[in-house]
């Protein structure tokens, strides 16, 4: 008896499935998964060495790879708007037509370190509580130079860059990743590499108070947010402006023209969504990737489970949640243990970080694992 025929035995359908989400480990019709790869781009590689690499992807039981084809520095694409560095995804598109494997172009959204832009126009950049410009003095790392999604003309230039990728034939779907502004706080196990404690949300990490950001909240509310408002921190109608900005930008701007050209939408996000104005359980895009870096959070393997079960449950539009696993902080028995916390906890399947960090062990590992 399949799992249906059980079920309509049962006479218990829908119900037996909602109270049972880890029934599969007992079951032999489990559903299948949906597994991809982060994969960072190495330069010079053939067409032929791709497709060895999507080959071997595809044997393991991976159905997706995300390739990062554009950082905020540098295209991966044939593009005349954007500094080139070498048209991979055209490679990629092809060499995933003969595999069978997904192409997902996975992008920066937001930092935008092309001295053409940060020169040009400063204006379009994210601007701390302090007044300091992400374009001059980025937070944490120099690449932290994230622009506002407030501003006209950034909304244009990263739909324009959704367009263009949607536009590649073969493409299956646009991948969002820093679709967000900086962190206000860190995950706590990063403190230690930055020197630094955030115990509450300091005026230097907390962003956007650019002009446009300050007006737009003026005329909703009646009040300017850097100088009119007791605590900033603590105001709810305050951080809300700031997710809702970030939402609009998702949901009326990229994820229509990804669909438009019949691609889907996906992206990279974060458990501690709030420190990163990220409010994604409010979001209408295909699928989400949660990047579950348990060792960035200081936490164990269970954690992973408990923030996908929350992840899970907030979501305003159910839609797949493949659970983002960092792969230099699990050894191969961790990763498969991390897979069944993942998939007991409602996930449709695991992305893992990345490519170049999956060694010959985790390779074993995870053929016999995903094929089963
Ligand atoms: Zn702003």
């Amino acid at each position: 008896m399949n799992k249906r025929e059980f079920l309509k035995a049962s006479g218990a359908g829908m119900v037996a499935l909602a109270l049972a989400p880890g029934m599969w480990t007992a079951c032999s019709a489990r559903p299948k998964a949906k597994n991809w790869i982060w994969m960072t781009p190495v330069a010079g590689l053939s067409a032929g060495e791709w497709k060895a690499m999507l080959e071997k992807v595809k044997k393991h039981g991976f159905d997706a790879v995300l390739p990062e084809v554009y950082t905020g520095h540098h295209a991966w694409f044939e593009t005349s708007r954007l500094p080139m560095q070498e048209p991979l995804l055209e490679k990629l598109i092809e060499a995933g037509r003969d595999t069978g494997v997904e192409i997902h172009a996975w992008i920066h959204a937001m930092p935008n370190n092309i001295p053409e832009y940060f020169e040009n126009h400063p204006d379009w950049y994210a601007v701390n509580r302090t007044g300091e410009s992400a374009a001059i003095s980025p937070a944490y790392v120099p690449y932290y130079r994230f622009m506002c999604s407030s501003h006209p003309e950034v909304q244009e230039f990263v739909r324009q860059l959704v367009a263009d990728l949607a536009s590649c034939d073969g493409l299956t779907g646009v991948h969002l990743d820093y679709i967000r502004l900086p962190d206000v706080i860190l995950a706590e196990g990063l403190w230690s590499k930055y020197n630094i404690v955030q115990d509450r949300e300091y005026p230097q990490y907390d962003y956007c108070y650019c002009d446009k950001c300050r007006a737009a909240f003026m005329e909703k509310s009646g009040v300017d947010p850097l100088t009119g408002l007791e605590d900033p921190v603590t105001h709810q109608e305050w951080r809300q402006f700031r997710y809702d900005t970030i939402t609009h930008l998702v949901n009326d701007i990229l994820a229509p023209e990804a669909r438009k050209a019949g691609r889907t939408i996906t992206a990279a996000v974060f458990p501690n969504w709030e420190s990163v104005r990220q409010e994604w359980r409010n979001w209408n895009l295909d699928g989400y990737l949660p990047m579950l870096y348990h060792n960035f959070y200081n936490a164990g393997l269970p954690w992973i489970g408990e923030q996908l079960t929350r992840e899970i449950g907030e979501l305003k539009i159910k839609k797949p949640v493949y659970s983002g696993l960092f792969v230099p902080s699990l050894q191969p028995g961790e990763l498969e243990e991390a897979f069944r916390v993942s998939m007991d906890a409602g996930a449709s399947g695991i992305s893992l970080f990345n490519f170049n960090a999956i060694s010959e062990e985790h390779w074993k590992t995870l053929e016999g694992l995903l094929h089963r």
